[in-house]
């Protein structure tokens, strides 16, 4: 935002002034030639600016975005946390910002050493020694995990199983997953604890199915309580039992999957080891299994051989996954995240982050309705404003767009689907009691405007550069570039 309001913002393509340019090169010192016709264009309608013009452009348009660096982002399911300036310290070493993909590993020892390391710790964390780092996200990590599944399936000669099972309260990646790698879905109920319905369970396993699928704690911030008993029931039907990391944040260093019965994960780089997401990436979702899977894993992984560090494919691999060696850098930020708490301190993250949700739930839960009142929570917890719409006539968006106006990031909302008029927050343990005092502060005073006054909830946010926005236009007739007619 410009800090005079009204001062009108120019848009980059509208700047352009013929013949202004944002670089010099030197003259050229080798000999040239000229460039194959078909290849060139005669017309090039990029808006010729200076520098100068350039960076203003992208600086303004970064402020009107909200970020961590600014504010609690408390979006649940996602740990949006905090991103220790360290880390990029270590990516903008020479050695990891420079390596180019097609060294030679020799020419490249430092970088697949920090793999074959980083391999190691997430083994050790999840209690799940095989490892891949080549996902690019959790959803593309979920999709490694069940191939892997089908493939330890396949490889025992039964290709009957066809069907996944998934509780209610599942993020919409677990079903797609299952869906994309051939598999039926079959729903399984959540009790009135917020834990997966064992009978429900017990009812829907059968020599069909091939794995089930879940994350623990699940979406509704608890621990599965039966969590033994729901993987002792899928192993004993033959099936495996697939983790969705993406809430790793409130076990680690504490309890390790593997020791709870699971045999394949993922986990979200991005979200349990810091590194900024949000925007689609770059993320990275490794892959961690039991070690008698691990020859199904995607190539490559990093070994040591000789005192050296080397690529190599395991021997019933599923295949190549994804270009090259994953997103390297963000498995360089988690290497440096995972190693400046150390192996003894790690588990101060889950530790802080669910003292966190729990003293954050502490100061609204007399205001607010908490989805399962009987229970603490673990990294987040879940809301419903079923309340609120009845005797206010607001809706969970509303309040989502008010927090807006009080200068944070909104948390999720509408999922799990479970919960209607669903509120859910992960404050995370990167923020300060200071920061969670006036982030309660905040909820409260809206809590009480929805009482007093509805009407200020319902045209919510007030101050940004745009209001409330038409969803379904933007969905049905989105603009994804410049176009002048549209300007
Ligand atoms: C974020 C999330 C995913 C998907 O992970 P991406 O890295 O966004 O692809 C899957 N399951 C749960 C529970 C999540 O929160």
């Amino acid at each position: 935002m410009s800090i005079v309001a009204n001062k009108p913002e120019p848009l980059l393509y509208e700047m352009s002034n013929p013949g202004a340019v944002g670089y010099s090169l030197p003259d050229c010192d080798v000999p040239t030639t000229a460039l194959p016709n078909h290849l060139l264009r005669d017309e090039l309608p990029l808006p010729e600016v200076a520098e100068v013009d350039v960076v203003r452009h992208f600086t303004r348009l970064s402020q009107k975005n909200y970020c961590v660096d600014l504010g609690i982002y408390p979006l649940g399911s996602c740990t949006m946390k905090y991103n220790p300036k360290i880390n990029e310290e270590a990516i903008r070493l020479f050695g990891m910002s420079q390596v180019h993909p097609m060294q030679t590993p020799e020419t490249a020892q430092g970088a697949l050493q920090l793999m074959y390391e980083l391999q190691n710790y997430l083994g050790e964390i999840s209690g799940l020694p095989g490892v891949t780092l080549q996902p690019a996200a959790g959803a593309q990590g979920e999709l490694v995990g069940i191939l892997v599944i089908r493939a330890y399936h396949l490889a025992r000669g039964d290709s009957a199983r066809n069907e996944v099972l998934i509780p209610d309260s599942a993020h919409g990646t677990n079903p797609a997953t299952s869906a994309m790698a051939g598999y039926k879905v079959v729903q399984v109920k959540s009790d009135a604890r917020g834990n997966m319905d064992l009978d429900d369970l017990r009812a829907k396993v059968s020599d069909k199915t091939a794995a089930i699928m879940f994350t623990n704690p699940n979406t509704l911030g608890l621990f599965e309580e039966h969590v033994r008993q729901v993987n002792q029931i899928i192993h004993d039907a033959g099936g495996l039992v697939y983790g969705d990391g993406a809430n790793l944040n409130a076990i680690i260093g504490i309890a390790r999957p593997g020791d709870l019965g699971f045999d394949v994960m993922h986990t979200n780089l991005h979200k349990t080891f810091s590194i900024p997401h949000g925007g689609g990436g770059p993320g990275s979702g490794p892959v961690m299994v039991r070690a008698d899977l691990a020859q199904f894993l995607p190539c490559p992984l990093v070994a040591q051989e000789n005192d050296a560090y080397v690529f190599v494919t395991p021997e019933r691999s599923i295949g190549r996954i994804k270009s090259f060696w994953g997103n390297f850098l963000a498995l360089v930020r988690a290497y440096a995240y995972i190693r400046s708490y150390g192996k003894e301190y790690l588990k101060e993250i889950a530790e802080v982050s669910v003292l966190n949700a729990n003293y954050l739930l502490a100061l609204i839960r007399e205001t607010y309705d908490l989805q399962i009142p009987e229970r603490l929570c673990k990294h987040e917890f879940v809301l419903n404003g079923t309340r609120f719409k009845k005797d206010f006539g607001v809706s969970t968006l509303d309040v989502a767009k008010r927090i807006i106006d009080y200068g944070y990031y909104p948390p999720t909302i509408y999922f799990p689907l479970i919960v209607p008029e669903c509120l859910m927050i992960e404050p995370t343990e990167t923020q300060s009691k200071a920061s969670l005092d006036e982030f309660a502060d905040a909820l409260l005073k809206i809590a009480e405007e929805a009482r007093t006054n509805p009407r200020l909830l319902h045209d919510a946010p007030h101050d940004t550069p745009v209001t409330r926005m038409d969803d379904v236009k933007a969905a049905r007739e989105p603009i994804l570039r410049y176009r002048p007619s549209a300007a």
